[in-house]
């Protein structure tokens, strides 16, 4: 380890197998655990819990904050909604006006249907330009193609290059939120990997951590010969992408590296320049208060002659992966997100069980909804009962998603899938709701079950009952029914 920080042999280790040999995958966690039993095993490990809870606390009233400081905040928010929709009701136009303008610009276009077809192109890509060792940006669509894993078995090294993420790949972990990766670990988790991994001293200061880690990406950066980014937005006047960071690794990634290869969902596309003032005052606001992500770099075509830095090659590949399926139908406006992840944040159930009880890549009240809609066969449909419909997540989301409206249709869409206990227990309650006579009956039933406990509230009952009223304050069914109270008044009178 000491010759790859000081430089002067090979390429830097550590990381190299990290891709191959982590922590289980999101499918395999799927596969062996049901979304109760992840949940409860998230639930049981207190102090992860405590920090989430923490963080997401912290950033909410950052995100508040940040909205306040705007002149009309509801009136951006719709604005960001209409342009959003706008450019996806019209997708097939902005698309071709974007392809157009980004290939005149000297980037090379691909079209990428699915997962493998994106894998497979980039990692062709790859090949044909010899590339060994890949620096990445964090970006959530190549995580949702599985881009790491496919380029290590190609041979290519890839290197994440965003602090978050390059202590989840040293650690063998998994992202737990789509903004704030390692918003699950301690400052003691992170400096044991760090030492265990890059073999440098043992500290829990979070400066000089970053120095560490900065000083091996250095050494990265120096050598590799791949840039693979994600995209935040794309101007479909001009052919440009951008790329929002906050550590500058961003712009070493795309510049430094001879190829870029820029992975970009359908969905990222904003008709005009000037449109993209909207997103950027909302993204960093939403994520996590910032007026502006530090670095916003705007990428038009490859590097042209006279220009001192850039890559020789641009490749854009456009991902569809059942994208354009959703275009035109109920779930549409699910596409309008730009992954800010206020509304991970502003959710009671992402609180109390973290982002790695969801096994999806995309965590949270809009992972729910993405994961299920994205990639249907995966084994998602149970998401959408990850939450309590409360709302809060509807309030932040800045392009006004009606999150809790598209998880009551998936609900529903699903419901055949719901556990036989589940399934039976809504028939019997249908049953009660449906018959007066079965409802009385339920109603005296509920009375002798939860009688009241001490102050007056429910403290258990039977069963079920037991475990819901664990953590809830429920006041004990009235003495009389609402219907005794009426057959009565009308008697009196
Ligand atoms: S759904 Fe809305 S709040 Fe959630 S990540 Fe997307 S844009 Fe942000």
């Amino acid at each position: 380890m000491e010759q790859a920080r000081s430089g002067s042999v090979g390429p830097p280790r550590p990381t190299a197998d990290v891709a191959a040999i982590g922590a289980p995958s999101d499918a395999e966690v799927r596969r062996y655990r049901t979304l109760e039993q992840r949940i409860a095993a998230a639930m049981a490990d207190a102090p992860v819990i405590q920090s989430i809870r923490l963080a997401t606390i912290r950033k909410v009233d950052q995100r508040e904050a940040g909205m306040r400081a705007l002149r009309d905040p509801e009136g951006l928010r719709e604005l960001a909604a209409r342009i959003k929709q706008h450019t996806l009701d019209q997708l097939p136009r902005y698309l071709e006006q974007f392809s157009r303008h980004a290939v005149a610009a000297g980037a090379q276009l691909h079209v990428a249907d699915d997962a493998a077809a994106a894998r497979r192109i980039i990692v062709e890509i790859a090949r044909a330009k010899g590339s060994k060792l890949a620096v990445k940006v964090k970006s959530m669509t190549t995580e949702e193609v599985h881009l790491n894993d496919a380029l290590l078995a190609a041979g290519v090294r890839t290197v994440e290059t965003d602090l978050g993420e390059f202590i989840v790949q040293l650690d063998r972990d998994r992202p737990s939120h789509i903004v704030t990766p390692i918003i699950h670990k301690n400052r003691k988790q992170i400096a044991a990997a760090m030492q265990r991994e890059l073999g440098v001293e043992y500290t829990e200061d979070p400066t000089r951590l970053s120095l560490l880690a900065r000083d091996y990406l250095r050494e990265v950066f120096r050598r590799c010969d791949l840039g693979v980014s994600g995209v935040n937005f794309a101007i479909a006047e001009n052919g440009t992408i951008v790329i929002c960071t906050n550590e500058g690794n961003g712009r070493m990634s795309t510049t430094r590296p001879r190829v870029h290869i820029a992975l970009m969902g359908i969905e990222k596309l904003i008709p005009r320049l000037a449109d993209l003032a909207v997103f950027l005052k909302l993204l960093a606001r939403g994520s996590t208060g910032q007026p502006l992500t530090v670095y916003t770099t705007l990428i038009n075509g490859a590097r042209r002659a006279g220009e001192i830095d850039g890559p020789e090659e641009l490749h854009i590949v456009l991902l569809d992966n059942g994208r354009s399926a959703l275009l035109g139908g109920e779930s549409s406006e699910v596409l309008r997100c730009i992954r800010c992840g206020a509304c991970l944040n502003a959710c009671p159930v992402y609180r109390n069980i973290g982002g790695h009880a969801y096994a999806s890549v995309y965590p949270g009240p809009i992972g729910s909804l993405v994961s299920p809609l994205l990639t249907p066969s995966a084994g998602h449909h149970d998401l959408p009962r990850a939450s309590s419909l409360c709302g809060a997540c509807f309030a932040a989301c800045p392009v006004k998603i009606d999150i809790p409206r598209q998880l009551v249709r998936l609900r529903a869409t699903h419901k055949d899938r719901l556990p036989l206990d589940k399934r039976l227990g809504m028939k019997l309650w249908q049953r009660v709701m449906m018959s007066p006579r079965l409802y009385a009956w339920a109603q005296a039933g509920l009375r002798l079950a939860l009688p009241g406990g001490q102050g007056g509230w429910v403290d258990g009952g039977p069963g079920p009952l037991k475990a819901w009223t664990l953590f809830r304050d429920l006041p004990p069914p009235a003495v009389k029914t609402f219907r005794q109270r009426w057959a009565e008044e009308l008697a009196d009178d």
